[in-house]
């Protein structure tokens, strides 16, 4: 019932697929420009060690074995027909085509695997990686999961995002003329940011062709700069009230048809310094659902093209 009140990412499944796939978290072994010196050594501000790919299975396993591990790890807890392949840590389109090629054909060559999905940055998509997404979507539906964290141009520049805005535009449109889905990745509670300013993150996802968004409160992780921003400056973390509100106003003006991919952080919980409430998904997620029947709203309520 809660679900109805906003397009989740089961129910586009069912949906497309006529049953829920599971997410097959992937490591492929690659870098990222914003670690290995490119564009800086850091990464961004809240990235932790793990290249944001925490879940991800160890790169010295070949793919076949990842994703053999993985169903594993998955079948004690439910019978499951199909799964998507989701390459997370780290930038997954930063390595050579002939590299990229290998490894995402050995993903889809699986039966099993239902979906391509490739997390990275919209500064990594050149023109050889777009033909091979573009060619490997005809074999099988491939998601392009972008990270924008935000539109605001000075807190990109705080969290070392690396590239502008324009940057993500254009990857936008490139995907889009090729007709790759995309799904973009925002991030709630950055420090300096106002609620309409987060809301304006999210309508301007409205305005671009992706097919889904990821909400995702901010967290502070152990060894990021950010956890060393965070003991300095004790800048004001979203209250788990807050972030339910916030999201409830983010869910009323997204596009009615946008898949809702996330609504929470994912973060591991050994890393995990603060929101500490976070640590409770399902609590969260049940307020989420409890406060968008009581208000009697959705998503789309308060959409405009
Ligand atoms: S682009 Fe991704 S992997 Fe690279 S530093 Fe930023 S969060 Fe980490």
């Amino acid at each position: 019932m809660a679900d109805s009140r906003y397009r989740s990412l089961n129910d586009a499944l069912r949906e497309r697929f006529g049953e829920k796939l599971y997410k097959l978290t992937l490591n492929g072994g690659c870098t990222c420009p914003n670690r290995d010196g490119t564009l800086g050594t850091r990464g961004c501000i809240f990235c932790s060690e793990g290249g944001s790919g925490e879940f991800a299975a160890s790169p010295l396993l070949s793919i076949r074995e990842q994703i053999e591990d993985g169903k594993r790890r998955l079948s004690g807890k439910r019978p499951v027909q199909r799964y998507i392949a989701y390459f997370q840590a780290y930038t997954n389109t930063y390595a050579p085509a002939e590299k990229l090629r290998r490894m995402f054909t050995e993903a889809i060559s699986c039966p099993e695997i239902a979906i391509l999905s490739v997390a990275t940055r919209p500064d990594c998509l050149g023109d050889d990686v777009l033909s091979l997404l573009e060619e490997l979507n005809r074999i099988k539906p491939v998601w392009v999961e972008l990270g924008l964290q935000t539109i605001h141009e000075k807190t990109a520049a705080f969290i070392r995002r690396g590239y502008p805005l324009a940057v993500f535009q254009e990857a936008m449109q490139a995907l889009q003329e090729r007709k790759i889905e995309a799904i973009v990745h925002t991030i709630l509670g950055l420090p300096g940011e106002t609620p309409d300013m987060m809301l304006d993150t999210v309508r301007y996802v409205n305005s671009t062709a992706a097919s889904g968004i990821k909400l995702q409160l901010l967290h502070i992780l152990k060894n990021t700069d950010l956890a060393d921003y965070y003991e300095q400056t004790h800048f004001p973390v979203l209250s788990m009230e807050e972030y339910v509100d916030l999201v409830i106003r983010c869910l009323e003006i997204c596009r009615p048809d946008l898949v809702i991919h996330r609504l929470t952080g994912d973060g591991p919980k050994e890393l995990l310094i603060a929101p500490l409430w976070s640590q409770a998904k399902r609590q969260v997620l049940n307020a989420i659902h409890r406060e968008l029947k009581q208000k009697d709203t959705w998503q789309g309520r308060l959409y405009t093209p």
